[in-house]
This record gives structure tokens, C-alpha cells and sequence, in this order.
């Protein structure tokens, strides 16, 4: 008889562990959804249907690719584990609409990969993920670095790094990966996922994160690079000013500080501040300033 049970309900993930003799790797971040609700729950906050394509980073054995396949319309999945390729070959075995690329998802050509694997390429692409925690801010910068049209990303992680990412200015968890990630994505946290629902079990909460593109990004920078090394630079000793910060990055030559002196006040900045308090439009006016001044 048919086996009808999803592959995340615990009694069938144990099954399919046993089967292939699979024991995780901490290294890789390995810790197993064991809760198809939450696996449904996650499809929904992506509102995945079959005009979405879909990629995935991890699949594991399969447990939320499978219910990727169910409702999106193809599905890309990219797995380091050489020992999963054989599992998800059995475990996917009647979901056709999925493609299991044996890669690490931080060196894919993700252009070419999804040119050369979607049928349509002109439908919406979403990332869908249980991310391997080991990673997730590479993940996150790598995809959003791609110039991919990602629509939507809805991602499994720590929660300490979606509170991060989704946090506001004066915050203590507002920083550079803030900015790094809203400056493209609008940052919803979804919902709280706790421990019990994975094998083996993490030692940290998880959330899910819901970014959504922003049809332009959220401000207007002369330079992007420019700007995304200004506000690394303004948080890299984080109990410092901001004054301290820009000297420590820049350089503390007359010139420089004079340049910087110039810029902040054409931004109406007060040295004195914390990066932490300057909102994404002060940074812009800041980058800006010191693009538009010449040292
Ligand atoms: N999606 C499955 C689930 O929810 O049960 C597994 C998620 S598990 C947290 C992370 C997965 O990412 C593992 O399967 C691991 O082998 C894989 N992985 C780790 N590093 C990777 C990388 N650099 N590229 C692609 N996959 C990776």
C-alpha cells in the first residue's frame, strides 16, 4: 500500500533515517523538521501557488521540499550532504516538479542554475528555507547580492538574526545586517518555532523571517558599495560614537577628519550619536554627503 504520510511526521522521518543509515552532521547545520503543520504553515506565510517557482536552500530528506512541490509550480533545491542526494532521489521519487542540485548554495551561479532548471522563468521566484544556521547571514547576502528577482523570502533561522535583521533604529538588535537586508526587503518576523519540533534538537529558538522586495530600494544612495561600508563602519566598535567609528574606518589624518566634519554636517548629523540611533535615511544623507564632498 501506498505510504500517505508526509515525509516530516516523526514516525516516517525515523523510518527514512533508519533506511538510508543517515546520522546528521552538526557541521552542516543538520537539524530536521519533524512537524508537517509548521512545514504547512511555512507554504502559507510564502503564499505559494502554481504560478511561483521556488528555491530551496537544505532540503534535507525532503520533509518541506515536499510540501514546496505540492503547491508551487517547479521547485529548485540546493544540497551540500553528498548522503542526502540518494535520500531525496527516493524520498521525492513522485514530485516531479523538483530538482535536487548537489552544490553548495554559497557557490552557485544562481542566475545560470535558474535559467538553466525553471521551465518558465517569467514567473515570480521565491526562497523558501529551513536555513543551516552555520550560515544564514551569507545565505541571506548572497541571494540578495545575486540580483536574482527574488519576490519573496521566507526563511527559517535563529531567532536572535531575525530580530536582527528585522529590527528598528535604536534598537539594540539594529545593525549593519539591519540595513544590509532592509535597504532591498521590506522584514516581517512571521512566527516562533520552537526546539521541540526538530531532530536533533537546536540549542537556539528559530523564527521565521518574511522579507518582501521592495520595488525600489528603501532609500536613494549615490553609491551602494559606499554606503554598505558606511554603515558596516558606523557599528564596528558598537559602544563607540559614531565620530570614533568613521575615524577608526576612514583614518584620522586632518584631511579625513575634516572631510567627515564637512559631510556630517550637511547631513545635520551630530558626531556625538551611536550608529544605532541613525535611521536608513540618515545613513543615506550621510553616504551621500560624502560622496558629493571631495576630500
Ligand atoms: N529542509 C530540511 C528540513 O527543514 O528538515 C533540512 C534543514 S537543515 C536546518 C539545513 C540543510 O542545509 C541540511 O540538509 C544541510 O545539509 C544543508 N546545507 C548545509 N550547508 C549547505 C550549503 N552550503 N549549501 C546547501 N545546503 C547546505
Amino acid at each position: 500500500m501506498k505510504d500517505t504520510r508526509d515525509i516530516a511526521t516523526p514516525s516516517k522521518t525515523k523510518e527514512i533515517l533508519h533506511k538510508h543509515g543517515f546520522t546528521f552532521k552538526k557541521s552542516l547545520g543538520q537539524n530536521f523538521l519533524t512537524e508537517p503543520n509548521v512545514l504547512r504553515k511555512i507554504v502559507a506565510t510564502a503564499e505559494i501557488d502554481d504560478t511561483t517557482n521556488v528555491i530551496e536552500v537544505g532540503p534535507g530528506i525532503g520533509a518541506l521540499t515536499e510540501q514546496l512541490a505540492k503547491s508551487a509550480k517547479e521547485v529548485l533545491a540546493f544540497e551540500i550532504d553528498d548522503r542526502l542526494i540518494p535520500v531525496l532521489a527516493d524520498t521525492l521519487y513522485d514530485y516531479k516538479n523538483v530538482k535536487v542540485i548537489h552544490q553548495d548554495v554559497l557557490k552557485a551561479d544562481l542566475i545560470k542554475l535558474t535559467a538553466e532548471n525553471f521551465t518558465d522563468t517569467t514567473l515570480p521566484l521565491k526562497v523558501v528555507a529551513n536555513l543551516p544556521y552555520y550560515i544564514t547571514t551569507p545565505i541571506m547576502m548572497h541571494f540578495l547580492e545575486s540580483d536574482l528577482p527574488v519576490a519573496e523570502m521566507v526563511v527559517m533561522m535563529q531567532k536572535e538574526v531575525a530580530d536582527r535583521i528585522s529590527a528598528e533604529p535604536g534598537t539594540k538588535a539594529y545593525g549593519s545586517l539591519s540595513i544590509a537586508v532592509q535597504y532591498f526587503m521590506e522584514a516581517k518576523l512571521a512566527f516562533i518555532v520552537p526546539k521541540t519540533v526538530f531532530v536533533p534538537q537546536p540549542n537556539v529558538d528559530s523564527a521565521i523571517l518574511k522579507l518582501t522586495r521592495r520595488s525600489e530600494p528603501a532609500v536613494d544612495v549615490i553609491n551602494e558599495k559606499e554606503f554598505f561600508k558606511l554603515t558596516k563602519a558606523a557599528f564596528q566598535l558598537r559602544r563607540k560614537t559614531l565620530w570614533n567609528n568613521l575615524l577608526h574606518a576612514y583614518g584620522k589624518d586632518d584631511t579625513t577628519k575634516n572631510w567627515l566634519t564637512k559631510s556630517l554636517t550637511q547631513a545635520a548629523i551630530d558626531p556625538k550619536r551611536r550608529g544605532e540611533t541613525l535611521s536608513l535615511s540618515e545613513f543615506e544623507a550621510l553616504s551621500n554627503a560624502m560622496m558629493s564632498i571631495s576630500k
